[in-house]
């Protein structure tokens, strides 16, 4: 069958013969998807590992397509899965799982088994490079979720009322921290994060403020003023850490409840910062630092409810190469906009 097709298309631009091979795989996916579920649930005993961690321990891009329930991971090989499916295409050979993919939170899950697949996959194509530093995960089991569907978008209620001022730390001469290894900027890796939470919430129907949206200088003192005169519900500012130990990873979110304008202000900022915080959880492999006090201008000038939150740390010898993978920075700022929209809800 596959033979025939190539010979019909032959002739046409090979634009066609790329929507015909797309359409079918598309077909095989989805018509996997629809056959009767295995016995024995949805979780294996070998567990399931999520894609943010097969991207991490590969080096591989992935290219989901969360309205359809595709994930294309491309790298040293090449797998396409199908949320809700056991079946999957490897390096363009169909195969199967004991369990279905699923997505859940945010993040794909794969049946523990696609980590062997994937690692005899590169050692056939002869451009395995991993061998001194062999795959090590623990198994895990996906957070439990009663929504979304699997191959349903998750479900963004859309006309969230409300105004949020982003504030992405440092700029112009004032770089904030720099990556130890790679030399990568915090005002960069700020900006970045923050031009992503602003897409996030103007697609729930939020009106977002910047404090910044390009690489220039903003003093403390006009980054408060902004955030006072916009008539906005929050303010959130993003900033990344630094430590002196390589070792220290990790998310926090800061409030100041020293701050001079008054006890309802702190109660919704400290919300603000938890919903955000439990946002973040899970998000990737991190510590949770918390949600708690420190003393910062942003934070403690501000008239309306104000946190600071520090993705990750750049000197982490394990997160820094990740910092600048939009992979890694969409995941930081949905955890964000989530916790903001939460926020936003719960008013
Ligand atoms: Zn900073």
């Amino acid at each position: 069958m596959t033979a025939r097709r190539t010979e019909r298309a032959a002739g046409r631009p090979r634009r066609l013969k790329r929507a015909a091979f797309t359409v079918a795989l598309l077909f095989v996916l989805f018509a996997a998807a629809c056959s009767p579920p295995k016995q024995g649930g949805t979780v294996n005993s070998g567990g399931y590992v999520s894609a943010f961690e097969l991207t991490h321990r590969f080096n591989l891009r992935a290219e989901p397509d969360a309205v359809r329930g595709v994930f294309r991971f491309t790298g040293d090989v090449e797998l396409t899965v199908l949320a809700g499916s056991p079946s999957a295409v490897l390096n363009g050979e169909r195969v199967a799982f004991r369990s279905p993919v699923l997505f859940r939170n945010g993040d794909v899950w794969l049946p523990a088994e696609a980590v062997g697949m994937i690692e005899r996959a590169i050692a056939r194509s002869r451009i395995y490079t991993y061998s001194e530093r062999p795959f090590s995960f623990r198994p895990s089991t996906p957070p439990p979720t009663s929504r979304p569907p699997a191959t349903r978008r998750p479900s963004r209620r859309p006309g969230v009322r409300g105004t949020v001022v982003l504030d992405p730390g440092h700029g112009g001469n004032d770089s904030g921290a720099v990556g130890p290894r790679t030399g990568v900027k915090e005002k960069d890796l700020n900006l970045s994060v923050a031009k992503r939470v602003r897409s996030l919430l103007a697609a729930a129907g939020v009106r977002v403020v910047m404090t910044r949206t390009a690489d220039v200088y903003v003093g403390l003192r006009a980054r408060v003023a902004k955030a006072n005169a916009a008539g906005a519900d929050c303010f959130v500012s993003i900033h990344h850490n630094a430590a002196s130990s390589p070792r220290t990873k990790g998310f926090e979110v800061f409030y100041s409840s020293n701050n001079p304008f008054g006890s309802l202000r702190l109660k919704r900022s400290v919300r603000l910062a938890r919903d955000i915080e439990r946002r973040l959880r899970g998000k990737w492999n991190t510590r949770d630092r918390g949600a708690r006090h420190k003393s910062l201008y942003v934070t403690r000038r501000t008239r309306i409810p104000s946190v600071l939150v520090e993705v990750e740390f750049m000197t982490s010898s394990e997160m820094e190469p990740l910092l600048t993978s939009a992979w890694f920075q969409q995941r930081a700022a949905a955890g964000i906009a989530e916790g903001i929209l939460d926020y936003l809800r719960g008013r």
